[in-house]
C-alpha cells in the first residue's frame, strides 16, 4: 500500500539547527520507570520507536546532578562520565534506524527529593520540597547559579559525547530550575534573577546560550516550555508565556511546548480529547520563526496534518501515542492508518513511572518487554504446530490472544457468549468519559478481520460439553469476572451485614442499565477510577450519591494515573457527598451504618440503595468443570486447557491484554522454569 497523498506533509524533512529530522514525528520525552537502572531495556524500548519511523526519539528527563535527584522515581541520569555508556547505548540503537536522539537535561530543584543523594536541594528561594518530603530546598546563591550553569554545560557536553543530536533545556511541568525561576511563587529573589520578567527569564536564557555555545555546533538545542500552569499570577500563565517566548524567540533551535503540570499535560481521555492543548500553544509560531513541536495525544493522521497545515505545529509530538503504537509513523507512511493501535488515554503507562517500575501499556502489551522478553510490537514468531486453538470469551484477554495467535498463523476459533464483542471494554466504554476505551476492542477486531485463520462466533455461550465436542488441540478460557455482591474486599474480610438479604447493586448492574434508586450509598473499597465513574453515571441519571470509602480520599490509586486531581474536582462539581475514612459496617435497606476507620465511631447514613465496589470474582466455572473432566478432554485430543485474564485473577484491562498476548507468544514455546524474563544486574 502507498501513502495517502494527504499525509505527505508529515513526511517532509525539517531542519532543527545543525541537524535534520527526516519527518515530522517527534517522540517527546517520556518517563518509563527503567531509566538509569535498566539501560538495556530502556535502549531497546527507544529503538522500536526509531524503527517505527519516529524522526526524533528522546529520553525522559535526565538528572544532571546529585542535588537534583528525583528518587524513588527512576529517570535517566548523566551525573558524570560513567553515565555516558548507558545513554550511548540508546543513541546507537536510535541512530541505527536513521532517527535523531534527544536528551532532556533536568535539574529538579525544589521538585527533587534527594532521598538517594542526601544533598540539600536547591531553589530560587527558600521553600518546602514540592512532593512532601519533610525537608526544605535552600535559596541558591550566585555561586550556586554559576555552578548549576556549569553542571548543565558539562551534562550537555557529555550528552554530545554519548551521541545525542538534540539537547534540551527543560523549563516545563513545574519540574525544573529554569521554570522555577520563572514562577513568582517559587522565585522571590531581589537580585538580577528575580522580580521582573527579564530577570526571572535570565537563567533560562543563560542556559540556552551556554548549551548552544557548548554543543550547538553539532546538536540542536531545544527548549521544553510550559505555556500555561493554571496557577494565576503565581505561575506561568499563557499571557506571560507569550512574553517569555517573545524574549527568547529565535534563541533555541526548537520549541517543544505543552501545559503544566504533568497531570494537565497528560490528561486521560476522560478529561481531554485529541489536540486539547491547541488553544494554549496556537500562538507560538506567530512569535518564533523556529520549529515548534507540541503534543495532544495525536493518533489521527488527519488531525496531525491539520496541525501542520494550520500553522499550529511544525512537528507532531507524542509520548503516549508512541507508547501505544511505536510504529505509528511507519503505518501512516505505508498507507495503513487503520492499523494504528490508538492510545486510549488511560495512563497506565504513567503508573509505571509513578510506582518506579517498568512502563506498561494497555494497548501495547510489548511495551517495556522489548529487551527483557524480546517482544517486538509488530513481529511475532510463526506458529510451531498445526494446532487448532479455541479461545473462549472475547474481552480484552480473549481478543488479544485470538489476534496474536492468528498473527502467528494458528487456526483460531473465538467463541463469545454475548451478542457483542469486547467484554468489559465494551461495557465500561459506555460509562461517562470512557468511550475511547473501546479502541482496545476495535483495533483487535480490525486486525482479526484481516486474518483468514481466525473465526469469531458471537452469541455462543459454550458449555464444558461443547468444548469437549469441539475437540480443539488447545483451549484457553478468557471468560472474565463479575463484581461481588457480598461486600468482601480489602477492608472487609467477610460478608457485610445486610448484604445477604438486601438488594445490593454492583458496577455490573449499572453497566447493564439497571440503576439503583437514589439516594445511593456508593461504597468504594476498590480505590481506582471506577467508583468515581459510576458516581458520575448515577449523578447524570439524577441520583443523589453518597460516596463512602475507607481510604482518606476518593479514587486514591488514581494518583498513579494523574487523574486524582480532576476526579476530586469532578466529584465536587457533580455534588457527590464524600464520606472518606469510613468503612461500611451494615446495610439496613433504608440506611447504612458506617464506621470511622480511626476512632471506630459509628454513624447512620440514610439511603435508598447501596452500590458496592469492593472486589471481583472470576467467571471460572467452565474452567473448573473442564478441569474435573480432564480425562474426557484428553480423550477428545485436547492437549491443554488454560485460563487467562480476569477469569484467572481480575485486574486492569492492561493485565488482561498482556495475559492474552503472553498466552499467544508462549504457545508451543519451551516452558521457562524460573524467571521468565532477562534481568539487568550491576554485578
Ligand atoms: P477479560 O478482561 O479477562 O478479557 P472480560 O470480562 O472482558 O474478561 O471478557 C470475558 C468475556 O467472556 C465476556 O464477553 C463474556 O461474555 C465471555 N464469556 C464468559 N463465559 C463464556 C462462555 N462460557 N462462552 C463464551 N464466552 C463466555
Ligand atoms: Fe495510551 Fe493507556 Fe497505553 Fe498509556 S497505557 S499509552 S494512556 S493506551
Amino acid at each position: 500500500m502507498s501513502r495517502d497523498p494527504r499525509h505527505d506533509l508529515l513526511f517532509e524533512p525539517i531542519r532543527l539547527g545543525p541537524v535534520v529530522a527526516k519527518n515530522r514525528f517527534f517522540q517527546v520525552p517520556h518517563c518509563n520507570g527503567m531509566g538509569y537502572a535498566m539501560p538495556r531495556a530502556h535502549a531497546a524500548m527507544r529503538e522500536v520507536k526509531a524503527e517505527g519511523g519516529w524522526a526524533v526519539v528522546s529520553t525522559e528527563e535526565c538528572e544532571i546532578h546529585p542535588s537534583g535527584d528525583v528518587s524513588p522515581y527512576v529517570e535517566a541520569r548523566i551525573w558524570d562520565d560513567a553515565d555516558i555508556p548507558a545513554l550511548a547505548l540508546m543513541c546507537d540503537k536510535v541512530h541505527a534506524h536513521g532517527a535523531l536522539a534527544a536528551i532532556e537535561l533536568a535539574h529538579n530543584g525544589p521538585t527533587s527529593s534527594n532521598l538517594y543523594s542526601r544533598e540539600v536541594a536547591l531553589a530560587p528561594s527558600h521553600q518546602p520540597l514540592k512532593y512532601g518530603y519533610p525537608h526544605q530546598a535552600r535559596m541558591m546563591t550566585r555561586a550556586d547559579i554559576a555552578n548549576y550553569r556549569r553542571w548543565h554545560r558539562d551534562a550537555a557536553l557529555r550528552a554530545r559525547n554519548a551521541g545525542f543530536d538534540i539537547v534540551y533545556v527543560y523549563a516545563a511541568h513545574d519540574l525544573s530550575l529554569p521554570m522555577h525561576f520563572l514562577q513568582r511563587r517559587r522565585n522571590q529573589r531581589s537580585d538580577e534573577y528575580g522580580g521582573s520578567l527579564d530577570n526571572r527569564c535570565r537563567l533560562l536564557r543563560e542556559l540556552i546560550e551556554d548549551t548552544k555555545e557548548a554543543v550547538g555546533d553539532r546538536c540542536a538545542v531545544a527548549v521544553r516550555f510550559a505555556t500555561e500552569e493554571f496557577y494565576g499570577d503565581g505561575g506561568v500563565s499563557n499571557v506571560e508565556a507569550r512574553e517569555i517566548v517573545q524574549l527568547l524567540a529565535d534563541l533555541p533551535d526548537l520549541w517543544d511546548v505543552n501545559i503544566a503540570a504533568w497531570h494537565m499535560d497528560s490528561q486521560t481521555s476522560r478529561f481531554a480529547g485529541e489536540a486539547a492543548q491547541e488553544p494554549f500553544v496556537a500562538w507560538l509560531k506567530q512569535v518564533t520563526s523556529k520549529p515548534v513541536v507540541g503534543v495532544g495525544r495525536f493518533t489521527s493522521p488527519d488531525t496531525m496534518v491539520s496541525q501542520l497545515r494550520r500553522g499550529i505545529l511544525d512537528m507532531i509530538g507524542a509520548a503516549r501515542p508512541s507508547i501505544a503504537d511505536p510504529f505509528l509513523p511507519r503505518k501512516i507512511e505505508q498507507g495503513r492508518s487503520e492499523d494504528i493501535r490508538e492510545c486510549i488515554g488511560c495512563n497506565i503507562c504513567v503508573s509505571g513511572d509513578l510506582t518506579s517500575t517498568p512502563i506498561r501499556c494497555t494497548q501495547n502489551p510489548t511495551m517495556g518487554e522489548e529487551w527483557r522478553k524480546d517482544w517486538h510490537p509488530e513481529r511475532i514468531a510463526p506458529r510451531k504446530s498445526a494446532d487448532r486453538v479455541l479461545v473462549i470469551g472475547a474481552g480484552p484477554a480473549g481478543l488479544e490472544a485470538a489476534r496474536a495467535l492468528g498473527q502467528r498463523g494458528y487456526e483460531v476459533h473465538l467463541a463469545e457468549a454475548g451478542k457483542e464483542l469486547g467484554g468489559r471494554v465494551t461495557r465500561e466504554a459506555r460509562l461517562p468519559g470512557l468511550a475511547e476505551w473501546a479502541r482496545v476492542r476495535d483495533w483487535r477486531l480490525g486486525q482479526i478481520a484481516k486474518l483468514q485463520n481466525v473465526q469469531v462466533y458471537k452469541d455462543n455461550r459454550l458449555t464444558a460439553q461443547d468444548v469437549i465436542d469441539f475437540a480443539a488441540d488447545r483451549v484457553v478460557l478468557a471468560t472474565g469476572c463479575r463484581w461481588r455482591r457480598d461486600g468482601f474486599g480489602r477492608s472487609n474480610g467477610g460478608v457485610i451485614a445486610g448484604f445477604e438479604h438486601m438488594d445490593v447493586f454492583t458496577p455490573d448492574d449499572v453497566m447493564d442499565g439497571r440503576l439503583p434508586d437514589g439516594p445511593v450509598l456508593l461504597f468504594d473499597d476498590d480505590g481506582f477510577y471506577l467508583g468515581s465513574v459510576i458516581a458520575e453515571a448515577l449523578c447524570r441519571a439524577r441520583r443523589e450519591v453518597i460516596f463512602v470509602t475507607p481510604d482518606e480520599s476518593a479514587a486514591l490509586w488514581t494518583r498513579n494515573t494523574l487523574e486524582f486531581i480532576p476526579i476530586q474536582k469532578r466529584l465536587r462539581e457533580l455534588g457527590v457527598r464524600l464520606v472518606v475514612g469510613h468503612n461500611l459496617a451494615a446495610f439496613h435497606g433504608d440506611a447504612a451504618t458506617v464506621v470511622d476507620v480511626w476512632s471506630g465511631a459509628t454513624s447512620r447514613i440514610a439511603c435508598a440503595s447501596l452500590l458496592a465496589i469492593t472486589a471481583r470474582l472470576p467467571d471460572d466455572a467452565l474452567y473448573l468443570e473442564l478441569q474435573t473432566r480432564s480425562g474426557e478432554c484428553v480423550a477428545a485430543g485436547i492437549k491443554s486447557v488454560d485460563c487467562i485474564g480476569d477469569a484467572l485473577a481480575p485486574g486492569l484491562i492492561a493485565h488482561a491484554v498482556y495475559a492474552g498476548h503472553r498466552y499467544a507468544r508462549e504457545l508451543d514455546e519451551a516452558i521457562v522454569d524460573g524467571i521468565p524474563f532477562r534481568r539487568e544486574r550491576a554485578l
